[in-house]
């Protein structure tokens, strides 16, 4: 196990809550709840092209 933080590799998955509902999340700490199995499928899908929970650009510390 590593607690390093990797800003680069995404991994979505989803998860069906007891209520019912599905939860998509990513390993960056991405999270979306309330969806249905289709739905978060399709968010993790599209997190993972296009993680937008990302601080984009962040430049080396010079
Ligand atoms: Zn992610």
């Amino acid at each position: 196990m590593s607690d390093e933080w990797e800003p680069i590799m995404c991994y979505a998955d989803i998860a069906t809550e007891y209520d019912g509902t599905v939860t998509a999340f990513c390993y960056c700490g991405w999270v979306e709840y309330g969806h249905n199995t289709e739905s978060a499928d399709a968010a993790a899908y599209a997190h993972q092209n296009a993680p937008d929970d990302i601080d984009d650009d962040a430049p080396a510390t010079a």
